[in-house]
């Protein structure tokens, strides 16, 4: 188990451009922490059924053409052009060809099969007139209207030719892609190993849910939210090492516990500059990390790191800033050493309808309900009150309101980038 370069230590800090620990640009950051990414080298087979947002390791060529034949794209009545052409419009039907039987038989000149949608084309057939198109007369069909040779006929290798890539290396398995590993025959694919994720939270004040609440306490939710957020991302092995007090011997113990098991650990709390934030004391003895403040709203402290041979991301303990920073530094980090190919991560245009206070020199990631009118034009407007800890604004936004560093106030009317959740 070993995905990270051990070469490769953390750069002195100097060597960055512009480092400015108390306020990391969101964009340097992500390519500070790209460079560190080496996806998981060993591989395995899974069957079809299991390969679901698993991650292929190999390009698949296709082992045969598909459709494998000619098929039938209607229901209709199979025949050769050249009759037509020939100026005949009343055929006999020498028989039927349906999905799963076709017709073995030879087609007569002057002869046509009648034949449904997915039933293999008769040889010596050319074109499938549908049957909206034929009245039937007696035993004979009659063919009406102008046809196109080779019309209403899927050909054969017309979606993949055999031996093309169908399926490549880094692509991970969505439906579409289940879908098409079953139509090319394959019952298994060769998948990257899942990555191994090691979550805790941090706290003295951490109660699990099901207990009765105390004052003074509040219940993780941050251990939740980011099993969520790893189940989304898919291709995880999932930790959960628990809530772990604040206490020095404990988070240590847990953290080289994580490092000794997980190929990435994440954290959540303890990363502030409180009396009993130890993250940051701990991992300077354990690992080598960079701790930044981070130029963006929510998620202003964030780790990055590594221990032994682990990755760790110390997200900050406010529940919004959790789900900010993880889906801003953390999926993206996830996806490449899953080895997957990098995603496109598309933003909108959309009016906002409402003013947004907003001071320049941080990016700010506003918790926003995107709609679009009967015309499609996309308007959004913020949950509301948007403090970090009100995981309500998360469940209740459909986008994340991206304002940039340098934007000031926002004015009702005015255009804001989105990003979808
Ligand atoms: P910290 O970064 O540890 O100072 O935590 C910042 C805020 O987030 C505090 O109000 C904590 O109580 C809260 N918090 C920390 N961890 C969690 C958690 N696992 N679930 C919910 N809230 C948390
Ligand atoms: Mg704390």
């Amino acid at each position: 188990m070993n995905t990270i370069d051990n070469s490769g230590m953390l750069p002195p800090l100097s060597a960055m451009e512009d480092y400015d620990p108390d306020a990391m640009p969101v964009t340097q950051a992500r390519r500070f922490i790209r460079q560190f990414l080496r996806p998981v080298a060993e591989d395995e087979t899974v069957s079809v059924q299991d390969a679901f947002q698993r991650t292929l390791s190999r390009d698949i060529p296709s082992p045969m053409n598909v459709p494998p034949h000619d098929y039938s794209a209607m229901d209709g009545y199979a025949l050769r052009h050249a009759d037509l052409a020939a100026g005949r419009t009343v055929f006999s039907v020498a028989g039927n060809s349906l999905a799963g039987h076709p017709y073995t038989g030879a087609v007569p000149a002057g002869a046509c099969v009648r034949i449904m949608t997915g039933a293999l084309i008769p040889p010596g057939c050319d074109t499938v007139v549908m049957q909206e198109q034929v009245t039937v007369d007696g035993v004979d069909a009659v063919i009406g209207g102008s046809h196109k040779p080779g019309e209403n006929i899927r050909r054969v290798g017309e979606d993949i030719r055999q031996g093309e890539i169908a399926l490549s290396r880094g692509q991970r398995m969505g439906a579409a892609e289940m879908g098409l590993l079953a139509s090319l025959g394959l019952a298994e694919a060769r998948v990257f190993r899942k990555l191994r994720v090691a979550i805790f939270s941090t706290g003295d004040e951490l109660l699990e849910p099901g207990i009765p609440a105390e004052a003074g306490h509040i219940y993780d939710s941050n251990r939740y939210t980011l099993r969520g957020l790893l189940s989304e991302l898919g291709g995880a092995e999932l930790l959960d090492l628990g809530s772990i007090r604040d206490d020095r011997a404990a988070i240590r113990a847990a953290l080289l516990d994580a490092a000794a098991r997980a190929d990435v650990i994440i954290t959540s709390g303890g990363v502030s500059v409180g009396e009993a934030d130890y993250i940051k004391q701990l991992l300077a003895e354990v690992g080598d990390v960079v701790f930044w403040k981070i130029a963006m709203k929510p998620g202003r402290p964030l780790a990055y790191g590594r221990i032994g041979n682990s990755h760790f991301f110390g997200l900050p303990g406010n529940p919004v800033a959790v789900m900010v920073t993880f889906k801003q530094f953390v999926t993206d980090a996830l996806q490449a050493l899953m080895g997957r190919a990098p995603a496109a991560g598309f933003t909108f245009r959309a009016t906002c309808t409402e003013r947004i206070r907003k001071a320049p020199g941080r990016v700010e990631f506003q918790r926003g309900i995107l709609s679009q009118d009967a015309g499609g034009a996309l308007s959004v407007r913020t949950t509301g009150a948007q403090g970090s800890g009100m995981l309500s604004s998360m469940s209740r936004a459909n986008c994340f309101i991206v304002l940039p560093m340098d934007q000031g106030n926002v004015e009702a009317g005015s255009t804001v980038e989105v990003q979808l959740l």
